[in-house]
Parts: C-alpha cells; sequence; structure tokens
C-alpha cells in the first residue's frame, strides 16, 4: 500500500498533503497541501484585495470572463469527466450531465446578473412624495463556499457560479473526497482570470471547512450534513456572518392513480439509485396509491433488478464516494428489516464494499430509520397509501424538506403545491435542478436560502435602499420643525389614501 492512502478509499493527510483516493482500488488520484487557518485567512486576504477589481469589471467584464470559463470546460470536458469517475466512482455518463448541468448555470447566472441584479428605480408613496426610490444589488464581497462529494461540480457550481456573477470573489473549501475535482475548476478559472485571485481553493478536512466559517468571509454557502450544517451556523453566529445551508432530503414521490406507470417506475428507479443514491434530492420515499401499487411496484423491481453495479466507466451503479456511508446504508437497510419491512430487491447481501447494488425495501413501518433519516445509498422504500391525500401527509411528516416528486394527471399540479418542500418535480425527478431560471433549496432540516436562478444571484448580493429626496418637503415629517399644520396634513393625507375599506 502507498504511504498514506487508504485502501478503503478514504483520504488521508500524508506529509501536510491531502492524498486523494480512488473509492473503488483505493489508487492515489492526487496530493493536495492541507490549508490551516493560516492559511485560509492568507487566501480569504487576498480573495479581499481582489474584490473591488472583480465587482468594478461589471456586469458585462464578468459575464465575458464566465462566459469563456464555461466554454474552457466545455471544451475539456473529457479531462474532467475522467477526474470526476477516477477520484468520486461516478459513471462517465453520470459525470458528463452533471458538467452539463453546471456548465449550464454558469451561463445563465452570467447572462442573468445583470437584468436581475442591476440597479433599478422603484415606486414611492405618496406620503413621501418629494422623494424617489432605488433598490442596488452589491457583492458581498468574499463568498465561502464549502461543498459536498457526492456532486462535486454541479453542487459547489450553484454557488460558486452565482457569487462570482454577482460581483463576488470565492474561497473555495471542496470535500476531502473530491479535492482533485475542485482544482480541476479553480485551475480552469485562473486561466481565464488571470489577473487576480478571484477564485482560489483551501484544501483540507472538516477544519479547514471551520476555518473558513470563522476567516471574516461575508457569506457562507454550504452544502452537506444537517448535522454540519448546523455547527456551520452556530459558528457563524459569532461574527453574525450570513449563511446559505443546502442540506440533506429524504425527499419522497407520489404515485397517483392516474399516473402513466412505466414512466413512474423509470423515474423512481433512476432518481433513487443513479450516482449510487448519493443525492440530496434523489428519491428515497415512494409512496403509490392502492389502485397502482401492485403493478407499479413490479415495475420497479424488474427495471432496478436491471442495473449494473461496478467500476467500470459504463456502470448504471458506481462505488459509494464515502465508505463510511456504506455503514448508514446497512443499518438503514437493517433497520428496515427489523422493523418489519421486506426487501423485494437486494436487502443485506446487496451491500458488497465499495458498491451497495439496487434494494428496494416494501411494509417498512414509517417510524423506522429507514423512512426517517437520510440514506444516501441506491435504496428506495416503497410504500402502499390509501389516495393521494395520505401520500401528502406522509411525504410531509419528515423533518427535512428539499425536494420530490408527483406522478399523475388531474391532481398533479395541487398535489406538487401540497408538498413541504423547497422543489417538486410533476411526471419526472430533479428536473427543477436542471432548470436554471427556477430557485434551489429546502425548508426544514434540508436548510434555507436558494442558490439557481434569480433568487441564486440575490442570495449573493445585499440590498441597498437607496431614498433621494428631490424637492424640498410639503409636509414636514422627518424633522423637529413639523407643526400643527404639517400633523394635520399627514392625518388628512392618511384618511384619503387609507381611511376606506
Ligand atoms: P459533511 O456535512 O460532514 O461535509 C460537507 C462539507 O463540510 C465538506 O466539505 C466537509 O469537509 C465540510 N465540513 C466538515 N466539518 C465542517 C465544519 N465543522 N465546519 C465547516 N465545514 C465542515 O458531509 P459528509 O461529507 O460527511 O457526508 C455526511 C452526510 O451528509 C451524508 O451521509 C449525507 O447524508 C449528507 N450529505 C448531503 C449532501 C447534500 O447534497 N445535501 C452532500 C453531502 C453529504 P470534509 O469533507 O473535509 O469533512
Amino acid at each position: 500500500m502507498t504511504p498514506g492512502v487508504s485502501v478503503s478509499g478514504s483520504p488521508v493527510v500524508d506529509g501536510g498533503h491531502l492524498v486523494s483516493t480512488s473509492p473503488a482500488t483505493g489508487e492515489e488520484v492526487g496530493r493536495f497541501p492541507v490549508a490551516d487557518a493560516a492559511a485560509v485567512a492568507a487566501a480569504v486576504a487576498r480573495a479581499r484585495d481582489a474584490a473591488d477589481w472583480w465587482r468594478d469589471l461589471g456586469f458585462d467584464g464578468r459575464r465575458k470572463r464566465l462566459y469563456a470559463w464555461r466554454a474552457l470546460i466545455t471544451s475539456r470536458l473529457d479531462e474532467l469527466t475522467g477526474i470526476m469517475h477516477r477520484e468520486g466512482g461516478k459513471p462517465i455518463v453520470d459525470a458528463t450531465a452533471e458538467s452539463a448541468g453546471a456548465i449550464d448555470h454558469i451561463h445563465w447566472a452570467a447572462k442573468h446578473a445583470k437584468r436581475v441584479l442591476r440597479s433599478r428605480r422603484v415606486g414611492g408613496t405618496l406620503m413621501q412624495s418629494e422623494y424617489t426610490a432605488h433598490v442596488e444589488y452589491q457583492p458581498y464581497g468574499v463568498i465561502g463556499v464549502i461543498g459536498p462529494w457526492n456532486y462535486p461540480v454541479f453542487t459547489p457550481v450553484g454557488s460558486i457560479g452565482y457569487a462570482l456573477a454577482a460581483g463576488n470573489t470565492v474561497v473555495f473549501k471542496p470535500s476531502e473526497y473530491t479535492p482533485a475535482v475542485g482544482q480541476f475548476l479553480v485551475d480552469t478559472f485562473a486561466e481565464v482570470v488571470p489577473e487576480h485571485p478571484v477564485f482560489q481553493i483551501v484544501h483540507g478536512l472538516g477544519d479547514t471547512g471551520a476555518a473558513l466559517v470563522t476567516s471574516g468571509v461575508d457569506k457562507i454557502a454550504f452544502t452537506g450534513s444537517t448535522r454540519t450544517g448546523k455547527k456551520v451556523m452556530a459558528a457563524a453566529a459569532e461574527t453574525l456572518t450570513p449563511v446559505l445551508l443546502e442540506c440533506g432530503g429524504k425527499d419522497a414521490m407520489i404515485v397517483d392513480s392516474d399516473a402513466d406507470l412505466d414512466a413512474a417506475a423509470e423515474a423512481a428507479v433512476w432518481g433513487g439509485l443513479f450516482n449510487a443514491g448519493q443525492t440530496c434530492i434523489g428519491i428515497e420515499r415512494v409512496y403509490a396509491v392502492d389502485a397502482v401499487y401492485d403493478a407499479f411496484l413490479a415495475k420497479v423491481v424488474a427495471k432496478a433488478g436491471k442495473l449494473t453495479v461496478g467500476a467500470e466507466p459504463g456502470a448504471d451503479i458506481g462505488p459509494m464516494t464515502m465508505p463510511s456511508q456504506i455503514d448508514v446504508v446497512r443499518r438503514h437497510i437493517a433497520a428496515a428489516l427489523a422493523d418489519g419491512g421486506e426487501a423485494v430487491l437486494g436487502g443485506p447481501e446487496a451491500v458488497r464494499p465499495p458498491f451497495v447494488h439496487p434494494t428496494i425495501l416494501v411494509n417498512v413501518p414509517e417510524t423506522s430509520e429507514a423512512v426517517r433519516e437520510e440514506t444516501f445509498g441506491p435504496t428506495l422504500t416503497i410504500a402502499r397509501v390509501r389516495d393521494v391525500d395520505e401520500a401528502v401527509e406522509r411525504s410531509n411528516a419528515a423533518h427535512y424538506g428539499l425536494a420530490g416528486a408527483v406522478f399523475g394527471k388531474a391532481r398533479a399540479m395541487a398535489t406538487a403545491r401540497r408538498l413541504r418542500s423547497g422543489m417538486t418535480s410533476i411526471n419526472s425527478t430533479l428536473s427543477f435542478a436542471g432548470i436554471p431560471s427556477l430557485p434551489f433549496g429546502g425548508v426544514g432540516d434540508s436548510g434555507f436560502g436558494r442558490i439557481h436562478g434569480a433568487d441564486g444571484l440575490r442570495e449573493f448580493a445585499r440590498p441597498k435602499a437607496i431614498a433621494k429626496r428631490w424637492m424640498p418637503s410639503l409636509v414636514k415629517v422627518l424633522t423637529f420643525e413639523k407643526g400643527p399644520r404639517d400633523t394635520k396634513l399627514t392625518r388628512l393625507a392618511l384618511r384619503i389614501l387609507h381611511g376606506r375599506r
């Protein structure tokens, strides 16, 4: 075994370097210098120095650079997806789809930042008719981005692309499991923006992320577990540093009686199992109404049973990226069975590290850990429900509230609205994530704040209100000099404007 390399694929620190390894083979993928607190502070200081230059490029200047970045990534797609495959175990087809989504988001953010964030005049009020009102969206300055390993391109770029387009500089801490992918993003950006360190990376374990949170950045955009998200928020509270938290989920899919069952089964299998189920917005629970439950389940089992599992680039399901996650999946399968559930595909024997084969669980009580907690593996629980009302009630009982899906016709839109989550797809899964104009984020234990779309751009800008008096005040209000006449006129205006129902 190479010194410092774990055969399990867990990264280790060796001689001050983070050693990234393949989860399938334990082979070394790269070495990256670990940033301690002083190195993180230095990166943030450099980012602050670069911030004025990047802001002053304006929307048009930044758009040009961001367009060049997305074109460069596109031209080097094979290199990027190769790194993603080696470092995270992700099949090339999934790595390509993920990168395509990220590139589209960079384009959208760059293209629309001016329209969404430019200074604009807004309506005033007759009560203060001598004023014009303006809103500006000013960049925060330096954004700290802490990223996960499961989507090492799409997820951080959802913050990085929008933060940069809004005029901020960025210091990025990638997951210790995917430093090489993060390095690729930073290196390609530096090729198109060589002048200043507008987008930097700091490598390391959790304490490097913790150092970034307390480094004096102007905002933190975090993606990861709810548990770590709470720690990040608590640490950020010390300095009132605002946070955007993109945490886990236990997303539900509802199959109504008028659903296209083939499409629903295909979507449940793909939405639940692709990327080895390591998807924050992946489907983990399915509620199918009684009338279609049996037919739907049979289709899911048939489709999931055909998936290929392996380390080769063309496999449907690759290895689990984070070895410790395999224990979580194993525990949830065991809990489902111990609580009275049944595995109609897979089961305990499906866990063959570093792989987990598709597992479909039925009759699992709602109180089971397998239904309540994020599994993050290629498993699905499928439950029979009386009707859509029961499906909605069970879906909404989760403490998470990230996303979900509805399959059906007549009631689909109304059902989607009733789900307590930030995002819902109808007759598809995960489709909202690839539509750049839609906001992305959750409620409850899934976090708060939004990336993507106009809301995602505004997330990385401070709204600034400017009220400008353009003529003397006819009625004196904002002064000690007001007299009885001014109060009388204020009362009169109030009656005229607001006195009637
Ligand atoms: P974590 O939440 O521990 O890690 C997410 C990121 O935060 C990583 O970059 C991590 O660095 C960093 N980090 C860790 N500790 C701190 C800290 N105290 N302060 C600041 N940053 C920190 O997730 P894991 O990777 O350990 O995954 C655990 C679980 O989280 C998974 O099982 C899954 O359920 C969920 N998850 C959800 C994701 C989502 O997309 N919503 C993505 C990833 C995980 P490092 O990697 O070096 O520890």
